[in-house]
This record gives structure tokens, sequence and C-alpha cells, in this order.
């Protein structure tokens, strides 16, 4: 126990050197109103000193940058020169990060072995929950390590199978993709409670999604990243591969990494990404380039050649959206997605579940449709090349006010109103007929692995 103490002091004594500060940082919010705007702000993006938490500059866009102390006057001149006006809506930046770093002390949270959901976990503390959970469930779940990331961390997941053994061929299955872009915290934390909610719950719709499918969840899929914005910058996105790196002026670690969101080959660099090292939207030098790239793919691949696939879902923040795909796509190229019109149907009962639950108000559509036109990410690859029917990408809260930097506090209610929608694309993929399955004794089935759960807990 002192060991462990110890262990955790060094890690923060260690990464209180490194950690860069946020102090004084402020984020502005900028709404260009003509093409000249947007020209201003895409230059001012292009110089590569600020950090947009928006990637895409259009008219009447809400975007939203990040401005260091020093730059904060420039900047601010600069733009009303142009009769731009900039809207502060964080005024210390370090706060935000400070408070994400404490656990909420309002928020009732269930907790599951080690693990609450009233506080963010660092990817050492996320994968120790996984082996916990296998040991709590050995009959349920079990960890799989699907490829190792550039700096050789495991990108790990687990495997929840309730009927294991008892499935006969081409189970149904589905998997769940979090953390790819590494400061978007809310997706780790929200993929560990849809775990512990497939694993805990006695609600019959969700007992029933739990257990018809074989279940593949990887919480962190960028593992280094991940990493990164616990020990040194908060703010990073991509991964950690520093092989493409080019002078990327005062912002010099920005070369270091590529979007992984963007290096998937399905349409790969065709829009909304970037052949410039020093962006965050960087797509890398050629498709699937990356490590944790060709983990995620051989691993569907897999799937898609020996089960019966249903779901796939990446979730990201921030911005409020369920993403139906492909991104790229406007007007009639929607169609271009076999059946996008049922997907896009139940994404809309999902999003209005989601909403009866505390009120937050979720958008549906393609990114091109109501955010930015991109390709390369990984659920259009999936939607592209496998035979899964209902692919989405999920932005979750919020849609500025905290953006990346999502107090604790909303963890519970933000994985309370994921999951009632999950329950909903659930009951309506059925409905649509894309899979049919009995099972039967579902509620009592959870009752008895927990019974063991529970045993396990107590006299270990
Ligand atoms: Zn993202």
């Amino acid at each position: 126990m002192i060991g462990k103490v110890a262990l955790v002091l060094f890690g923060i004594f260690v990464s209180s050197f490194a950690y860069k500060s946020y102090e004084n940082y402020k984020v502005y919010k900028v709404i260009p109103k003509s093409e000249v705007h947007v020209q201003i702000l895409t230059d001012l993006q292009k110089g590569g000193n600020y950090d947009f938490w928006t990637d895409f500059l259009a008219v009447n866009n809400d975007i939203r940058i990040l401005v260091s102390p020093d730059q904060e006057a420039e900047f601010v001149s600069y733009l009303k020169s142009f009769n731009l006006d900039a809207e502060m809506t964080i005024r210390n930046v370090q706060e935000l990060i400070d408070a994400q770093l404490k656990p909420s002390a309002s928020t009732k949270s269930s907790r599951l072995g080690s693990y609450s959901w009233n506080q963010y976990y660092n990817l050492a503390q996320i994968h120790s929950w996984l082996d916990e959970l296998q040991q709590l469930y050995p009959n349920v779940v079990r960890t799989v390590v699907i490829g190792k990331s550039f700096e050789g961390r495991d990108i790990k997941g687990v495997v929840i199978d309730f009927k294991a053994g008892n499935r006969g061929e081409r189970p149904l299955t589905g998997m769940l993709e979090g953390g790819i872009h590494a400061r978007e915290w809310i997706s780790p934390a929200t993929l560990t409670w849809i775990i512990k909610e497939f694993l805990t719950s006695r609600d019959p719709d969700v007992r029933f999604m739990a257990e018809a499918f074989v279940w593949h969840i990887f919480p962190v899929i960028n593992p280094d990243g991940y990493e990164y914005t616990f020990t040194d910058n908060r703010m990073w996105r991509k991964n950690r591969n520093p092989a493409n790196h080019v002078s990327c002026g005062t912002n010099n670690d920005i070369g270091n990494g590529i979007d992984l969101n963007r290096n998937f080959g399905f349409l790969w660099m065709t829009i909304g990404a970037s052949s410039n090292p020093c962006d965050n939207t960087y797509a890398g030098p050629i498709p699937s380039s990356e490590l944790e790239t060709q983990a995620i793919i051989n691993y569907v691949t897999q799937l898609n050649t020996t089960t019966n696939m249903i779901y796939y879902v990446a979730f990201h923040s921030y911005s409020q959206m369920i993403l139906v795909p492909f991104s790229h796509a406007t007007g009639n190229q929607v169609l271009q997605a076999d059946n996008y019109a049922d997907m896009y149907e139940i994404a809309i009962r999902s999003a209005d579940k989601l909403e009866a639950v505390h009120g937050t108000d979720y958008i549906v559509g393609t990114s091109a449709e109501i955010l930015y036109a991109v390709s390369g990410s990984s659920f259009d690859w999936v939607k592209g090349v496998t035979n899964a029917p209902v692919v989405y990408l999920f932005e979750l809260r919020d849609v500025g006010r905290y953006g990346f930097l999502l107090p604790p506090d909303q963890i519970v209610p933000n994985g309370e109103e994921i999951m009632a929608s999950l329950v909903e694309m659930d009951i309506n993929t059925r409905a649509l007929g894309y899979y049919s399955y009995s099972g039967a004794g579902a509620i009592k089935s959870v009752l008895i692995v927990n019974l063991i759960a529970l045993i396990i807990l107590f006299f270990r």
C-alpha cells in the first residue's frame, strides 16, 4: 500500500514538471459573418500559432479558439480590425483542467470494483480496471489486446459475452470505439459506463442488448495520445508518432503525431483532412499508415468475416451530435450508404430518447451536412468496407461551454443519456429486421453473474 501511495506521489511529482500550463489561456468564440471573415480565420489557423477547437470554418459557424496570454492582445485587436467580434467564453483554461482532475464531490456515482464515475481516470487505471473486470466476471469478460501503439502501449479492450461458448456460428457482435482523439476525455469515460451497464444493469432492454451480442469495447484506441494528455499536454489530439515531423514554428511539438481519425484508407485525404504534419487533422503520409489504425482494421476485418457484426459506434466530443456515415456526403450523396434512411431514422429516435433523460439536445446527420466534410475516419471506413449495417459517430457533450474540458460531474448524466440512446438504437434496429435473437432468462443471468462478482470482491 505504501508502495502504491509512493508511486502515485512520484507520478504527480514527475508530471508536474512536464505538464504544460494553460494558466490564463483563454477560449474565444468567433462567428464569421462573411467569406472574408472565414478567410481571415483560415489564414490565422494556417499560421499554426492558435489551437482551433473547431476544425471547420464556415460562415455563421460557432468557432472556438484557444489563445495564450501572450497572444491575447494581438488576437483581439487583429480580429477587431476586420470587424470580427471575439467573445471570451473560458477565462482561464488551466482552472478547468485542474477542476477536471479532481473527483466531483457532488455526484453520486455507482461503483464497480475500483472504479466510479465521478472522476476521469488515466490509461493505467483504465487498463487495470479492465483486468479487474476479467477477474470479477471470469465467465463473461475477457480482456483483449488488438495491437501496440507507436510507443509500445497496449491497445486494450474487453469482450463481453454472457453466452460464451454457447453462441453457434457467426454470433451477433457490436464494437464500440473510444479515445481515438486524446483530449476528448468524456469518450473513454462513456465507454467504461457502457461496460458497467452491460455487466450490472437490471433494465430489461439493457439486459437484452448486453446479452444478445458479443460486445467488443475499446475505451482508449489511442493510448499514447491519451497518456500524453495526462503527462504533458492536456490539449493533445493526435497519436504520438514523430516520423513525419517538420518544423512547426513556436508550437513545434504539434508535428509529432497523426490524426488517427483521418488516417483510415477509405476515401483517404479526399476532403476535410490535412497533408501538413503541423495540423491537428494531419492524415498521415499514406492511408492506414499508423499502428493504431492497422490494429482496428485487422480486428474489425476479422469480426466482419467470422461474426454477424451489427453495430460499430465511435465516441468523440464535443458538439452533441449523432453522425451518420458517410462524412463527405451531402444532398443525394448520402444515399451512397445503402441503408442511410434506416440509419437516419434509428438515430433520430435515439436522439429523442437521449433528450428525454436530461434534456440534452443532439443533432443527427452526416458530418458534411451538420458539422463539416471529413474523410479517412474509422466509422466511415467500417461502413464503407464491412457489412456492419448500423454505424455511427457520437459527438458527446457539450456544445462549447467547457468543450474538451467537461467537468467530472457531467460523466454520470452523460452516461445515462447515452445508454438510453443506445438502448433505443437497439430496439429500432431489431424492429427494422436487422437481426433476430431469442434469449430467455436475461434478468436471472445478470443476478447470478453479479452475485458471483460480489462474492469474488468480498473474498479477495
Ligand atoms: Zn474527436
